[in-house]
């Protein structure tokens, strides 16, 4: 069933039943894509009007992946491979130039729609090639499945993937902003199904919702939290069961177990995460760039990375802070000229809140 917001009389049934239930709730999401359909239908505020405040995560790949990983792209590239990334990745501003800078000095960095189009390259190239593969459970399988088919052997994978939940435990155990449930997001749990987050609820007696991405989706999640704080429950529930499964993709969850293990990774906002990267398995080993370039790589070893002057990404990917709360959003900060990857990227808060012109809009918190 699909639903539409034009459907306000069940928008506004369920939003009185959220108000009727008379709770104060903060609750977060993780993923760009809810954020958008918060925002483009202004769904943040009508739940402000029932005491419902609504958070996001560190949901956006783009933004959550560390200063570091786009130094070692940088250097590949100044070493004479060819950096095949996507479209958002080439803009995040990074200390002293970004991907799209290195390009306009000549260095080849070419905008690619995944891991494919990478082979592609590397078929009609004798340099070599490398993918910076970001992204979450959602993009990682289709990486695995390149490196499953004998790609060229001048293809590597720059892995930048990360899986998800870890994360949210990371977040939750920081403990900085009280969360009384997660709104978890529609296309991670595609993949890896709902059980993965079952500990959470159990460690943080928290209430947990997969919803699918139509407005009225995203107001039924919220009223299925609400009603199980209201019964003093914390489990997982599945309100997008049209496309997620208990048991998630079990062909991709394969794939993406044959060739990704779980390693320690630094996120931006969050630091270090243990088993929250996804390592290229060793059999592959010949196509991982950290491993056929390690010697290269060695120099960001000793370097401290810093976050862009002025910036509070960190923060809003936390969920502590609300972009306009910034004092560079829109107008040192705009998508033209971004100074983090919130901004630049389509799935960051800077961004979204930016593209529907909610310049001056004010969500304030009603929580402790
Ligand atoms: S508005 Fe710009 S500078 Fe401020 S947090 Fe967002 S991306 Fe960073």
């Amino acid at each position: 069933m699909t639903f539409k917001l034009s459907d306000q009389h069940t928008a506004k049934h369920i939003l009185k039943k959220i108000r009727e239930l008379n709770l104060n709730l903060r609750i977060m999401h993780v993923c760009g894509t809810h954020q958008d359909t918060l925002v483009k239908h202004g769904l943040d505020t009508l739940l402000q009007e029932c005491n419902v405040e609504m958070r996001q995560g560190p949901g956006c790949p783009v933004c959550v992946t560390p200063p570091r990983e786009f130094e070692e792209a940088k250097i590949l590239a100044k070493e004479g491979c060819v950096i095949a990334v996507y479209g958002d990745v080439i803009r995040v501003p990074v200390e002293g130039g970004s991907l799209a800078d290195l390009k306009a000095e000549g260095y080849d960095i070419r905008i690619v729609y995944g891991a494919e189009d990478a082979v592609k390259i590397a078929k009609k190239t004798h340099k070599p090639v490398v993918f910076m593969a970001i992204g979450f459970e959602t993009t990682a399988p289709s990486t695995a499945s390149v490196l499953l088919n004998e790609p060229p052997e001048n293809f590597y994978v720059l892995s930048c993937h990360r899986y998800v939940p870890p994360a949210l435990d990371a977040l939750l155990g920081m403990g900085e902003l009280k969360i009384d449930g997660l709104i978890d997001p529609g296309h991670v749990s595609a993949i890896i199904g709902l059980k993965p987050y079952e500990y959470l609820s159990e460690r943080y007696h928290l209430p947990q919702v997969v919803s699918g991405f139509e407005p009225l989706d995203m107001l039924v999640a919220v009223l299925m939290i609400a009603l199980q704080i209201k019964k003093g429950e914390a489990r997982v529930e599945n309100e997008y069961k049209r496309v997620v499964k208990y048991e998630g993709n079990i062909k991709a969850l394969k794939i993406l177990n044959e060739v990704f293990q779980p390693s320690d990774a630094v996120w931006r906002g969050l630091g270090l995460i243990k088993d929250s990267g996804m390592k290229i398995r060793g059999v592959f080993e010949d196509h991982d760039a950290r491993q056929v370039f390690e010697d290269r790589l060695k120099v960001l070893d000793s370097i401290e990375f810093k976050e862009p002057f002025g910036c509070r990404c960190s923060e809003v990917i936390r969920g502590l802070l609300y972009p306009q709360e910034c004092v560079l959003f829109g107008k040192v900060c705009t998508p033209t000229r971004p100074i983090g990857p919130c901004m630049v990227s389509v799935e960051g808060s800077c961004n979204i809140e930016y593209k529907y012109g909610r310049l001056n809009v004010k969500l304030s918190s009603n929580r402790s």
